[in-house]
Formats: structure tokens, C-alpha cells, sequence
């Protein structure tokens, strides 16, 4: 009771990379803090919060979420204005730290001080920034503890890039990693250069961290967690999937409030409820991955030949690449919509599996509403995502690729089988059910997440 009281007076700045899958699992994060007595404030950038006219979020049964921007330095524009990523990150990386020292500045002068910085693996000069004004440094992870310990181990010189004659790759707790199943910017280095170092550049301060939290629970990943924890105080606090999908205890907690696209929520739940139990294939690449032509081309003929129903994600950026005639022919089969309420469409009945990207928040949804996943990896941590939905957790397959790097129609429709019918899909549907069970058990009273937030909410009371 003590330690509540304490942590009603902790006001806590929350600082996510500005992209939907940084956002959605930070902003989670923030809700479980509210309903424990915490203030979170969350820091979207000035152009977010202009062009999506963005308020103060309400929670239940706590403070509200404080919505206070920094600056990317494009604020009429965004990544939009940048032209291009390089462009972005490097004027992120100027204003982002001015504007996150003035907003702590401003908070204190208006008697609202924060006590803590909670930032993102990706941004480390608000660990810098936080340090200046004596503050808590907590760094938070979207992404897995696989694919951060490779990138530790490239920053550190334990990895020697480029990769060299080296069929696998060890690294303590993870099982071996052949060359594909490792992140893209370290399997192929030298691709996306400024990545590269966003993702190596976590570990440059980390050392200084108070507080590392990770977004998965303790089985997934436990021994490479252990292994971690030698170095910092690494706790793991996820899936931040929407609570109404897990524990049900943060109430009205069933999607994430802000969405960089809007998507057509009434369309696919009509769409979906005239579709028989377990028969819709649920297709999506995520906010950012882009296919090429020929993939699109592939993969859409594979849809077709299968003769199945599917649920299509094809963001206004890549509509272009469908091929001619495509949404005609399969007007009957399947529905190809902008953008979706991803969990809505995970938990509906009609579901059967899901096609995707294998971005770190899309592999934590299927494994907490329990739907049997095809990884289908573009770039970035992708590919070791697909590997531990294959191999470690054995809740789905990993498209097999050509030559080319290209999935061919054929291999469209064989992996369609795999997933819908048959023996796999049984043995695929047990592991299912276990990794479904142990996530919400997790983030339930007494779980090793839930154990692990109130553990954070204490500390950040009591100090
Ligand atoms: N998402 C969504 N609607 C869509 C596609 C994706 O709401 O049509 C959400 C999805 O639920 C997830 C996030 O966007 O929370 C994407 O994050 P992820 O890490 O999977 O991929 P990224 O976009 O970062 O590549």
C-alpha cells in the first residue's frame, strides 16, 4: 500500500522512436504504469501530434497519458518532409535530444517534474539527456533479447562483421544461428548503413541504464534473459499486447490509441463474419517492410491458385505494386484493405492463420491470441523472429525462399497447406495453446511480467 502511495508521485517520461511498432508496445507499457499509480507522459513528435491532432490519453484507473511532443525536425512534415531515412535519423538524432532536455526543463517549471526516463533501445541520447538532470535511465527494448545480443556482440567486437567463412553464430542462451535467421544488417553488412547503427548504437551508454526492460516474457527467451542479467538489471515485461487479450485487468484495454494509419475496422469485421471458422488467411508486412514487384506478383498468383479466402494489408504506399486486374479476379476470394485493426483480426474466429513480416509486435500479438503464424521475413530483426517462431516456439513455418531471395507462388500455396490442414497444423496448433497460455499467464496476477512491473513501479515510488 506504502509503495502505491510512493509511486502516485513518480511522473515518468515515456520516449518511443516515432515508428507504429516503437509506439504501440511503449504506449502499452505506459497504460500498465498508469493503472499502478505511475504518470506517465509519452513524447510522440511535433508533427504526430499536429497531423493526427493527438490529446492526452484517459486510462481507467489511473492518471491520464500525458501527450507532451519533441521534435524530429520535420514538424510539417515528418519522414514525409525527410526524403529519405538517412536524412530522418540524422536530424532526429539533433533535435530529438534539444527538445527532450527543454520539454524536461518545462515540466519542472511547471511543478510537474519527472523522476524517470523510459527510452527506447533505439534512441539512446535520452539516456544522455535524462543523465544531465540526474534522472532514472530505464531502457526499453522493442524488440527481442535474441537480436539485441547480436547487436551487443557486434558492438562490443564479439562479432566481427562482415561475417567470415562462418556457417552459424553462437550466442549464449540462443540456439545456433545460421546466416538468414540473423538480423539483416548484420547477415548483410553494409545494407541500410544508418540501421546499422541505430541498432548497434543502443549499446553505446547502456551500461549507464538504471533499468533495461524487455518486451517478452520470461520463457521465450529465458536463457538468454539469464544470461543478459549478468550485465544489467534486465526485466522482462511484455507481451504489451492489449490487456483485454491477456489478463483482461486494464479495462477497456483492447487496442493500441494511436494509429499512424487508419484503418478500416468495419470493412474487415463485415468481411470476416460472413467467413466460415478457421478459414481466412490473415496477410500483412507491417507499417514499413516494402516488397518488390516480383514478390507481389508471386505471392498474389499463390493466393489466387489456392483458391482460399484471405484478408490482405496492403498500405496505400504499396498499392501500386498489386498486379493489374488482381482485385477483379479475386473480388469473391479475398478482401485488400489499407490498413486493419491487427488484433481484432487475429482474435476473430474466422481467422485460420496469419502471413506475415514477423515484426516483433505482430509475433508477440499471434503468440498471445494464438494463431499459427507463416514468417515471411523482409529485412531487420525479421528473420531471427521467423527462426524462433519455426524452431523455438513451433507456433508456425518460415517461407522458404529461391535463389533470388524471391517466395514463388508454388511455395505460396504449399506453406497455405502446411498451415491450414493436416498433421503439422495439429502439432503446430499444441504449441499454439501453450505459448497462448503462458503469455497471458505472464502478464496475470503474480505472472513473471506482472511480477517484474510492480517489482519497476516500487523502485521508481520508493526512490
Ligand atoms: N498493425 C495494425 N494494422 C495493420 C498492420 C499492423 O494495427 O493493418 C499493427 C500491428 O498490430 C503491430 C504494429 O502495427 O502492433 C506493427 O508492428 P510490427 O512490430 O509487427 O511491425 P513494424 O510495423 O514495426 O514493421
Amino acid at each position: 500500500m506504502q509503495d502505491i502511495k510512493q509511486a502516485q508521485k513518480a511522473h515518468v517520461l515515456v520516449v518511443p522512436y516515432p515508428g507504429q511498432g516503437h509506439i504501440n508496445p511503449m504506449l502499452q507499457f505506459a497504460k500498465r504504469l498508469a493503472s499502478k499509480g505511475i504518470k506517465p507522459t509519452l513524447t510522440p513528435t511535433v508533427y504526430m501530434v499536429k497531423s493526427m491532432q493527438l490529446f492526452d490519453i484517459p486510462t481507467q484507473t489511473g492518471p491520464p497519458i500525458q501527450i507532451r511532443p519533441i521534435s524530429d525536425g520535420f514538424d510539417d512534415g515528418g519522414k514525409n518532409q525527410a526524403g529519405s531515412t538517412s536524412t530522418y535519423l540524422d536530424s532526429l538524432n539533433i533535435h530529438g535530444p534539444k527538445t527532450l532536455a527543454q520539454l524536461i526543463k518545462q515540466l519542472a517549471e511547471d511543478g510537474d517534474p519527472v523522476k524517470a526516463v523510459i527510452y527506447d533501445g533505439f534512441l539512446p541520447w535520452a539516456l544522455d539527456v535524462g543523465k544531465k538532470f540526474g534522472l532514472i535511465g530505464v531502457c526499453f527494448f522493442t524488440q527481442s533479447c535474441t537480436v539485441n545480443s547480436v547487436y551487443y556482440h557486434v558492438q562490443r567486437g564479439l562479432i566481427q562483421l562482415p561475417l567470415s567463412g562462418q556457417d552459424t553464430v553462437s550466442i549464449p542462451g540462443a540456439p545456433k544461428l545460421q546466416q538468414s535467421d540473423l538480423p539483416s544488417f548484420v547477415e548483410k553488412y553494409g545494407s541500410y548503413p544508418f540501421w546499422f547503427r541505430v541498432v548497434i548504437e543502443q549499446f553505446s551508454n547502456i551500461d549507464q541504464a538504471d533499468w533495461v526492460l524487455c518486451n517478452i516474457f520470461y520463457d521465450m527467451e529465458n536463457e538468454v534473459v539469464d544470461w543478459m542479467s549478468t550485465m544489467w538489471k534486465i526485466r522482462t515485461i511484455g507481451p504489451t499486447t492489449p490487456s483485454h487479450y491477456l489478463d483482461k485487468r486494464l479495462k477497456d484495454d483492447k487496442d493500441y490509441n494511436l494509429q499512424l494509419f487508419k484503418p478500416n475496422t468495419e470493412l474487415t469485421k463485415k468481411w470476416l463474419d460472413t467467413k466460415p471458422t478457421n478459414s481466412v488467411i490473415y496477410i500483412s508486412f507491417g507499417s514499413a517492410a516494402i516488397l518488390s514487384e516480383q514478390q507481389f506478383k508471386e505471392l498474389s498468383q499463390g493466393l489466387k491458385n489456392s483458391k482460399r479466402s484471405f484478408l490482405w494489408v496492403v498500405r496505400e504506399s504499396e498499392h501500386s505494386k498489386l498486379p493489374k486486374g488482381f482485385l477483379e479476379e479475386t473480388s469473391n476470394q479475398g478482401l485488400v484493405v489499407s490498413w486493419a485493426s491487427q488484433l481484432e483480426i487475429l482474435a476473430h474466429k474466422a481467422t485460420c492463420c496469419f502471413v506475415t513480416h514477423c515484426g516483433f509486435n505482430s509475433i508477440l500479438e499471434a503468440l498471445s491470441l494464438g494463431v499459427v503464424v507463416v514468417g515471411y521475413p523482409q529485412y531487420t530483426d525479421q528473420g531471427t523472429n521467423a527462426k524462433f517462431v519455426e524452431d523455438v516456439w513451433g507456433v508456425g513455418i518460415r517461407a522458404k525462399v529461391d535463389e533470388e531471395g524471391v517466395v514463388r507462388r508454388e511455395e505460396v500455396e504449399e506453406f497455405i497447406r502446411e498451415v491450414m490442414e493436416g498433421k503439422k497444423r495439429d502439432e503446430m496448433m499444441k504449441n499454439v495453446s501453450k505459448w497462448k497460455k503462458l503469455a497471458k499467464e505472464a502478464m496475470e496476477e503474480g505472472g513473471s511480467s506482472c511480477k517484474n512491473i510492480d517489482e519497476f513501479v516500487t523502485y521508481l515510488g520508493g526512490c
